[in-house]
């Protein structure tokens, strides 16, 4: 069984306090982003957003959109090994009596964690009495058509290049691209990746116009868990000076320097930790390493099983685009670290 590898079986605390010392030196060389890249990168997506931001407003100044926000792990201490992306998000807003959610299980596609975004009450309000009647498809509320329509003016209607040489940096929108994004290189030798994320947010649930990886699945937003998530999991450290955080920096590290587990997304092992923190009290620094490895072990059981609940909304599978064969090569290599986890951090 999964359980089984030698350090389960007691090889000793010797053998965990030395892991913990492996992963502590993996942290600071590999993991760990020193603050003035932070804040250099930081400061590059301030002087694009706002560009962005006054651009939004001169071509499209009828939108009805609250203030977009960087966003991202690079502003909650959780980015990893590079300072290289962030996210700009861009709430809708949407008339409350013009449009209502439908979960994605109750539609003919049955994909929770996914939402149809319904235009209503057609017959008093026709066609036009919104703005965003104008990404309407088939009666709902069309992510890829909002995207489109922000991508004319990103993609087509900014001079990125007369704009960089204002800002010293250089600007070019990414193509092909699923989303909106834009590689800006701000040093000669730092460059990142700002994603332009609109969304819609209904009572407490963010939805993102962040396409399914299927491409049978058009016209779906996509719930997103990462600001409850995240805020949970720092929470509870703040609660008891654990060391969840850091296990999700460190897991996140060794998916990023590991190409065999690079399908592993910070969505998942946020809500990996974030689980076993709900059973598992202690997370106290001194435990590191026996958490790590529990982690390991708990990632390598969801994976036989193909599903990892979401620990907000268990219907929803976090593992759910992920392609049976991904899944048994993430399991293979989860699997073989457990006997030796410290091949993760040699790279
Ligand atoms: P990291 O990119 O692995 O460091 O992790 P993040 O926590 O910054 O997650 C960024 C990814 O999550 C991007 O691919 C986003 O498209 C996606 N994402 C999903 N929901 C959200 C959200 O609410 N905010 C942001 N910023 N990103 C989100």
């Amino acid at each position: 069984s999964v359980g089984a590898g030698p350090l389960s079986l007691g090889a000793g605390s010797r053998q965990r306090a030395s892991l913990g010392e492996k992963l502590r030196c993996f942290y600071e060389t590999r993991v760990r982003i020193p603050s003035e890249e932070q804040s250099g990168a930081r400061r590059a997506v301030l002087q694009i957003c706002s560009q962005l931001l006054s651009s939004l407003r001169d071509r499209l100044p009828d939108a009805p959109l609250r203030d977009p926000y960087p966003s991202g792990s690079l502003y909650d201490d959780l980015q990893v090994v590079t300072a290289d992306h962030a996210q700009l998000m861009v709430p809708l807003v949407l008339e409350k009596n013009l449009w209502s959610p439908v979960p994605g299980e109750e539609t003919i596609m049955n994909v929770p964690g996914f939402w149809l975004i319904r235009r209503e009450n057609q017959e008093y309000y026709p066609r036009g009495t919104s703005y965003w009647d104008r990404c309407v498809v088939g009666g709902y509320l069309s992510p890829k058509s909002v995207l489109e329509s922000f991508e004319r003016v990103v993609r087509d209607s900014i001079n990125w290049p007369a704009v960089g040489a204002a800002l010293d940096c250089r600007v070019r929108p990414v193509v092909p691209s699923e989303t909106i994004a834009l590689e800006v290189q701000y040093e000669t030798d730092r460059r990142l990746f700002l994603e332009f994320l609109p969304l819609v947010v209904f009572e407490d649930r963010v939805l993102i116009a962040k396409p399914h990886r299927l491409a049978e699945f058009t016209n779906v937003w996509r719930q997103s868990f990462r600001e409850a998530h995240t805020s949970r999991l720092q929470r509870a450290d703040r609660g008891d000076g654990g060391c969840r955080c850091l296990c999700l920096k460190l897991l996140k590290g060794v998916c990023k320097v590991n190409p065999a587990l690079g399908k592993l997304d910070s969505g998942q092992l946020t809500a990996a930790v974030l689980a076993v923190s709900t059973r598992k009290r202690d997370w106290s620094p001194d435990d590191l390493a026996e958490r790590f490895l529990l982690l390991i072990r708990e990632l390598v059981g969801w994976l036989e099983e193909g599903c990892l609940p979401c620990p907000l909304d268990p219907k929803v599978n976090l593992f759910s685009e992920l392609t049976p064969q991904e899944i048994d090569e993430l399991g293979y290599t989860l699997y073989c670290a457990l006997s030796e986890p410290e091949s993760l951090l040699r790279t």
